[in-house]
């Protein structure tokens, strides 16, 4: 039994590729390495370089792989570029992934795990926000995520497929051995752009409006570790080789910090009291995104382990430090 994990280059899909592997997996990686790095694939997880979107490659795969579960993490993820590329956010998030389902269906793969996204809430008032809110994406992001949770809900009601679709909150921080990190060039992530700030990469980090309804007037998100995180998606696939029904469930940790909070422990934790600008709201950020975190706990039995804010930041600073390490020093790929 092979799982195959689309954009297991990336920084959540290359954490799975690990936890996969820890957990003794077969892993066969599928990644264009658009934002991967082919060394964040480590042995014996096998990458091969494609297209999620390449019915025939797909096809092939499944066949000569015996696949029986797809873990889809492949996409374009940055909110304010979907409002400037909305049709090629549509294409590669939701018109590649109808490609990427009527592969699994015609291979006869029934184990489906997705990558959602909060930003299918959009703009709430409900703090925190449950599973059955009712859904209204302000960004092309959350739109072109929120369709393939559709195409999921209707293909498995139609196929023999069964999906755990996770709706990520922030995700953040690193793998504690130190062997994977946000490594994504010009990543514009805040516990990213903070620490990559502390260490000098940058001048200044700016903060994105301070006039919001919230306790400081700054966005407020719920930070969830990204051990955390794969160990839900771990949790799902045990949960789906059960045969148990499809769903879909929030990750985040019930609680959050605004950007002003993350900066402070950032400044804590790297010693290093950087400049912050005082710039204006950035398009299509909500005010507060904050989960209610019960489902997938009494769904899928998962457990946060690792819900510390410092050691999420102290792991992403210290995953900086090797990537910087690795990759030299050019200015705009780290
Ligand atoms: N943010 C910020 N400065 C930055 C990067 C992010 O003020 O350099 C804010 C952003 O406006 C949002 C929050 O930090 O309110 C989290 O942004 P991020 O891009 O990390 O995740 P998102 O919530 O957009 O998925």
């Amino acid at each position: 039994m092979t799982v195959l994990v689309t954009g297991g280059a990336g920084y959540i899909g290359g954490h799975m590729t690990l936890g996969l592997i820890d957990a003794g997996e077969q892993v066969l990686v599928l990644d264009n390495l658009s934002t991967g790095f082919a060394w964040a694939v480590q042995p014996p997880a096998e990458l091969v370089v494609g297209d999620f979107g390449d019915a025939a490659l797909v096809g092939r795969l499944i066949r000569e792989r015996g696949v029986d579960a797809i873990a889809h993490f492949a996409a374009k993820i940055v909110v304010p570029d979907s409002l400037s590329d909305p049709l090629g956010y549509y294409d590669n998030n939701t018109a590649k992934a109808l490609s990427l389902i009527r592969s699994a269906v015609e291979g006869g793969v029934k184990h489906f795990i997705f990558s959602s996204t909060a930003a299918v809430y959009g703009e709430t008032s409900a703090e925190p926000v449950a599973e059955d809110t009712p859904l209204n994406p302000i960004s092309p992001y959350g739109r072109s995520k929120l369709m393939v949770e559709w195409m999921l809900q209707d293909a498995s009601r139609a196929y023999d497929l069964r999906y755990v679709a996770l709706r990520y909150f922030n995700v953040a921080g690193a793998d504690p051995k130190g062997r994977l990190g946000q490594s994504t060039p010009r990543a514009t992530h805040l516990i990213k752009r903070g620490v990559q700030t502390a260490l000098g990469r940058f001048p200044s980090m700016d903060i994105f409006g301070e006039d919001y309804p919230t306790r400081d007037g700054t966005c407020l998100r719920d930070y969830i570790q990204i051990t955390d995180l794969i160990d839900a998606h771990l949790a799902a696939l045990a949960y789906l080789r059960a045969g148990r029904e499809s769903v879909t469930c929030n990750c985040g940790y019930g609680h959050g910090a605004t950007v002003n909070e993350v900066i402070d422990v950032v400044k804590r934790v790297s010693g290093v009291d950087f400049k912050v600008n005082h710039a204006p709201r950035r398009p299509g950020d909500p005010a507060a995104i904050i989960a209610k975190a019960e489902k997938v706990r009494e769904t899928l039995g998962w457990r946060p382990k690792r819900d510390d804010l410092d050691e999420i930041v102290r792991q992403a600073l210290d995953w900086e430090r090797r990537l910087h390490n690795r990759l030299g020093e050019p200015p705009d790929a780290v």
